[in-house]
């Protein structure tokens, strides 16, 4: 069953909604994902919407598939846009949705430091 669930950064400035069909959450080991060690979940590019905050959004990133969002008032890193042959998307950090509990998470390993 498709929920929608609130995500916010930490003082609140960026906010948005996604729509998740499960809760198939994953950590990533590629060199940016390793340092921030956030449990991420990646939605269709239609699920997710910005509803607050775009003027105080950072970008960073060097590949041009993909995109990290933090706010540049508090840092956090919300989401990442991913643009790729096999479809837009974004992924989203799960520390950023208060209805999320960490220990309902099972994270699996997505290998990112070779598969990226
Ligand atoms: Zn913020």
């Amino acid at each position: 069953m498709t929920e929608t669930y609130q995500g916010k950064c930490h003082c609140g400035a960026v906010q948005f909604t996604v729509e998740l069909d499960s809760l198939d959450s994953f950590y990533c080991n590629c060199s940016y994902c390793k340092r921030r060690s956030a449990t991420l979940i990646r939605v269709d590019e239609d699920k997710f919407t910005l509803t607050s905050g775009e003027s105080n959004l950072g970008v960073y990133g060097s590949r041009d598939f993909s995109k990290h969002h933090f706010c540049k008032t508090c840092g956090i890193n919300c989401f990442t846009k991913l643009t790729r042959e096999t479809g837009n998307a974004t992924v989203v950090n799960t520390g950023c949705i208060d209805e999320i509990e960490f220990d309902s998470l099972s994270p699996s390993l997505f290998d990112g430091a070779n598969k990226l």
